[in-house]
């Protein structure tokens, strides 16, 4: 029989919904500021719909203003900077998320840049970026918060430990591997041009899996009793949703792991509202 812990994400991230939802109503009672969240979807993506609505009703469920700017597929890159630039200006806006992918007309870094970095919730903008390289976080980007966040609910502690980091994207592998070096731990990043993955995955403590290929890390190339935190979200023909670790077999191997779902992805929003509210304080106090 397993003897791994199952981390509950979902258990986690509504302890952490419900502090926060407990400090916006406080605020409230003092009479500052109500976090204010402004969420831009460009395009017809389902997926991206699908985050965007349960990122609004979140937001709703804490107590935080909400607005939504649903844009056509056809919006011209100009239009959308110009909607960045009136919610920068905007007092009762505290973040700003442009949902990604957009379509390819419009130039991620250009829109990523034009958003406030004070307003910036996602934590992409370079200059919260350099803040986390050089060890002096600001807002910090949601999925990796989210997978610390965990670990620290778990009482696991990256400090002195060999973490191996899978995917290498902006948005998870590598500020995952900035926030684990914060943290103390050794770390390795691999990606897709890694040249012997089982190898690199079989001397890590902790391994953190970003790689959007359903169960392609197998349970035979986990170190025994390792932490393993998989990002991946893939859904199967079935329908059936999937990380990129092959959960079963590695439930009999690892010390604890995430399941897919109800593992870091409840996380990345539970985080997103802290960062809103880190935001709100901020720049209202
Ligand atoms: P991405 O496609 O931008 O990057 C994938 C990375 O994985 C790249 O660096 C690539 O080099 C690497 N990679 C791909 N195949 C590999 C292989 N066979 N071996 C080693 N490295 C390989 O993806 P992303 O945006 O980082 O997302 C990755 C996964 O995480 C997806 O399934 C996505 O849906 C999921 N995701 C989940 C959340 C969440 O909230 N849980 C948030 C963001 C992304």
């Amino acid at each position: 029989m397993s003897t791994a812990t199952i981390i509950n994400g979902r258990e986690v991230a509504a302890q952490l919904r419900r502090d926060i939802a407990g400090m916006v109503q406080a605020r409230i009672e003092q009479g500052r500021s109500r976090p204010g969240l402004a969420v831009v979807l460009v395009g017809e993506d389902p997926a991206s719909s699908v985050y965007v609505n349960s990122k609004i009703k979140a937001c709703e469920e804490a107590g935080f203003l909400s607005r939504s700017f649903h844009l056509a597929d056809t919006t011209a890159e100009s239009e959308l900077l110009a909607l960045i630039d009136r919610l920068n200006g905007d007092a009762s806006i505290h973040g700003i998320l442009v949902q990604l992918p957009l379509p390819e007309h419009i130039d991620v870094p250009t829109v990523v840049e034009r958003i406030s970095p004070a307003k910036d919730v996602d934590g992409f903008h370079p200059f919260n970026l350099g803040r986390l390289a050089a060890k002096t976080p600001t807002l910090r980007p949601c999925t990796p918060y989210g997978c610390m966040r965990l670990l620290d609910a778990y009482g696991i502690d990256p400090g002195g430990q060999h973490a191996v980091v899978v995917g290498a994207s902006n948005i998870v592998g590598r500020p995952a591997a900035l926030e684990l070096l914060l943290r103390g731990a050794t770390v390795t990043v691999c990606h897709v041009r890694t040249r012997d993955l089982p190898a690199e995955l079989a001397r890590a403590d902790i391994v953190l899996v970003a790689i959007g290929q359903p169960r392609f890390i197998r349970a035979e190339w986990l170190r025994p009793g390792a932490t393993v935190i998989d990002v991946g979200i893939n859904r199967l023909a079935s329908g059936k949703l999937v990380g990129d670790v092959d959960f079963d077999a590695a439930l009999d191997r690892v010390g604890a792991i995430t399941p897919v779902p109800g593992g870091v992805g409840p996380m990345t929003i539970a985080c997103l509202l802290q960062n809103t509210l880190e935001a709100c304080e901020a720049l209202d106090g």
